[in-house]
């Protein structure tokens, strides 16, 4: 038997009910804040995700992880049980990657926030207290 050459994790993460967890191993964006209504509505606030290439997301745990078709480009994933929004996927990306909800990650993540996006959109009650663009 050969030992595999094992990729280190970088990051690892899950939802509440650890229904779903998995692993990134590879390099993680730093965290970009959507405010579209599609990410308001399914995170009943504002979507703040990281991204890594889908091949390197790894899920440990899955059984009750969900995808749901939120716009004709994109799936979003989230766990059945516990209701936590973890994923966005587009279609279209090559090379494929997910987009990973940033509370989902185990902290420290070493991650920031980098940029903010649809901001047109955004809802009326609150305002964006950062200083990234
Ligand atoms: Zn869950
Ligand atoms: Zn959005």
């Amino acid at each position: 038997m050969s030992e595999q050459p094992k990729t280190p994790v970088r990051a690892s993460g899950g939802c509440l009910c650890g229904g779903v967890r998995y692993e990134i191993r590879g390099p993680l964006r730093d965290v970009i804040a959507c405010h579209c209504s599609q990410c308001r509505r399914t995170s009943g606030h504002f979507v703040a995700a990281s991204q890594a290439r889908s091949a390197d997301l790894a899920l440990l745990e899955s059984t009750t992880l969900k995808w749901y078709r939120s716009s004709p480009e994109a799936e979003r994933g989230f766990c059945s049980r516990c209701g936590g929004n973890l994923f966005w996927r587009p279609d279209a990306a090559e090379p494929a990657v997910t987009s990973i909800m940033a509370g989902t990650l185990d902290a420290p993540t070493g991650l920031r926030v980098m940029q903010h996006i649809f901001v047109a959109d955004k809802s009326d009650y609150y305002e964006i207290g950062d200083t990234a663009p």
